[in-house]
């Protein structure tokens, strides 16, 4: 076909086709009417490359997003700007890199800011966890490097990021182990070499300081786990970490064995101390000074366990057993000075006795004497017989008599000493009756409250009301505030309700948040009354959270207590009537019979 042929040929076949007459449109069909192979426009073979670009990261999407649309624009300016910021940036990641590296090296090398070979690969480890996939590397780790060279010796960079300055427990990580060299790896995981490294070291470190101390009591499990660890360091090639990961998970499986067995053993310790605790009644004579310990002992351990309180169980445990011992001390010493007094008291009857037997035996004889003579010589030598008899007789009868008084002074010195002794350790026990947060009584000590209140009830008749206090939206407190100034607000709850109400009511901490006042001699419209009287004390006296004044808010419920009743009755109608007062809207007071009336 000569040239003109195919022009004309190209010019009916857009007519045939009916497609417009564009010079994209001309071209196509002229060329393949020549039989010439299809050119490709630039625009449209550098979006079938853009295709093939990888796409993994953002960054890297956004990238080719951005000449994506550039080209859909025909914004060639726009390309242009593009493939110069590509150049540029090119270009200094050439001129980056060196420098870093350069800087790295020397930093890594420099002794004068004294930072430690430890802490600086702690430093890279992070700065490659951290930002190793990212364009931001080399300035990154030009700025981390700075940091380790004094500061006239700084290489012009970004300063290092304020995150990686601060290496939590650096000082105590051991010298990691060398990492392998790219080459050294596997091509496989040649590209991964940097996240590789750190979890080679990774789980070097976490079965040299996380498994292997544990494994103290397992001589033969402990072994294997440093076999374990050194092929760790050792292994390079795919085959070896193949072998690596079985006999690691070989490893696993046989500790994750003897933890169940410890955690069972745990649990049998645990039930053991809960049998002996419940029954140490049975095993010694009297437990009243050791019950409050164990029922600190006993809540210890029922939650979970937490080795402050423990310290604190023991060291409290030590003392009643020291001022126990002191006791014991005491009567033994007790026993044995009354067993002295008594013994020398019969003694001194008994000698008493003699002499007074001899002595009237002696009046007698002197009597039947006198009466057979009136001899007046005669009649003084007896009387001055009977004199000096009955004055042996009275300083026998004197000494004696100080003797039983100073040892009833030992004795009753002795019995001081036990006595408050025996004080110490009740107020020892006292202790736990008491919340050690608010300072009012806890729990317990509310139960022994109640036992004496209803004992005081059956035997007066007097009235005794019940209120149950829980806070308003006090999870919304602690969320804004935190939990410390949630417990100040706990305290400061306590103090003004322990000012408001009569000496003689008893504030206590129920748990959590919910107090409960007990009213002896009160009726329900009283018990309301005081509980009015109460929110509005909240309102006068602020509570100061974070520098800000809050106002705390509760609801209450009030009930009466009736014969029938116990503790977790009437508790449970506070209750009750609370949970109205929340549903109602809160911040206000219910009794038990707006409870009925709500019910009916
Ligand atoms: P409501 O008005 O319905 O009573 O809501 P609330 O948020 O007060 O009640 P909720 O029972 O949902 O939350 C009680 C919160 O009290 C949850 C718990 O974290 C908090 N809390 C319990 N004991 C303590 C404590 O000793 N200290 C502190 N700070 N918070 C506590
Ligand atoms: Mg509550
Ligand atoms: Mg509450």
């Amino acid at each position: 076909m000569t040239a003109s042929e195919i022009a004309r040929e190209t010019i009916k076949q857009i007519t045939v086709r009916r497609v417009e007459p564009t010079p994209e449109n001309y071209t196509q069909i002229y060329l393949e009417v020549s039989g010439k192979p299809a050119k490709e426009d630039a625009a449209s073979a550098l979006r079938k490359a853009l295709k093939q670009l990888p796409h993994d990261s953002m960054e890297q999407t956004n990238w080719v997003n951005r000449w994506e649309k550039v080209l859909k624009q025909d914004n060639w300016q726009g390309l242009a700007d593009l493939l110069k910021e590509a150049m540029l940036q090119q270009l200094s990641h050439s001129t980056k890199w060196p420098k870093a590296i350069r800087t790295l090296m020397q930093g890594w090398d420099d002794k004068r800011t004294g930072m430690e070979l430890a802490r600086k690969r702690e430093m890279l480890e992070r700065v490659l966890i951290n930002f190793g996939n990212d364009d931001t590397l080399s300035d990154k780790l030009l700025g981390m490097a700075n940091n380790w060279l004094p500061a006239d010796a700084r290489v012009e960079g970004i300063p290092v990021p304020d995150e990686l300055k601060e290496v939590p427990g650096a000082a105590a990580v051991p010298a990691a182990i060398e990492p392998l060299t790219k080459e050294e790896l596997p091509g496989e995981v040649q590209q991964f070499h940097g996240a590789f490294t750190i979890l080679q070291t990774l789980l070097k470190q976490t079965l040299q300081l996380g498994l292997i101390p544990r494994l103290e009591g397992y001589p033969d499990l402990q072994v294997e786990a440093v076999a374990v660890q050194e092929s760790t360091e050792r292994a390079k090639k795919v085959k070896e970490w193949e072998a690596l990961a079985k006999s690691l998970k070989a490893l696993l499986m046989r500790v994750e064995v003897i933890g169940a067995k410890e955690d069972d053993v745990r649990g049998d310790i645990i039930d053991l101390l809960h049998l002996l605790l419940s029954n140490i009644g049975e095993l010694v004579a009297d437990d009243s000074w050791l019950s409050g310990q164990v029922y600190a002992v006993q809540s210890i351990i029922s939650g979970p366990l937490d080795r402050a309180k423990l310290k604190q169980a023991e060291k409290s445990l030590k003392e009643v057993i020291y001022k126990q011992g002191l006791l014991k001390h005491s009567l033994i010493e007790a026993r044995s000075s009354f067993k002295t007094l008594i013994s020398s008291f019969i003694d001194k009857l008994k000698y008493m006795g003699e002499a007074s037997e001899l002595y009237s035996g002696k009046i007698e004889t002197y009597a039947q004497e006198l009466s057979q003579t009136d001899d007046l010589i005669k009649i003084n030598e007896l009387v001055n017989h009977l004199m000096r008899d009955t004055s042996v007789m009275q300083t026998d009868i004197l000494r004696s008599r100080d003797d039983l008084l100073n040892q009833q002074r030992v004795a009753s010195d002795t019995q001081a000493r036990i006595l408050k002794l025996q004080d110490e350790l009740s107020q020892l026990s006292e202790v736990v009756r008491i919340d050690q947060l608010t300072g009012v009584l806890n729990r317990r000590g509310m139960d022994d409250a109640f036992s004496t209140e209803i004992a005081r009830y059956r035997r007066s008749g007097e009235l005794l009301s019940v209120a149950l206090l829980d806070i308003d939206n006090f999870k919304s407190l602690n969320d804004q505030h935190g939990h410390a100034a949630g417990d100040s607000a706990l305290k400061h709850l306590a103090g003004v309700v322990k000012r408001t109400v009569r000496p003689t009511d008893i504030v206590t901490r129920m748990g959590g948040e919910e107090f409960v006042v007990i009213l002896p001699n009160t009726n329900l419209d009283e018990a309301v009354t005081t509980m009015s009287r109460l929110q509005r004390a909240l309102t006068k006296e602020y509570f100061l959270g974070n520098n800000q004044k809050l106002l705390i808010t509760f609801s209450a419920g009030v009930a009466l207590f009736q014969n029938e009743d116990d503790v977790s009755s009437i508790l449970l109608r506070a209750d009750q009537a609370m949970y109205l007062a929340k549903k109602s809207g809160k911040n206000r007071v219910m009794t038990e019979i707006d409870l009925r009336e709500s019910q009916s």
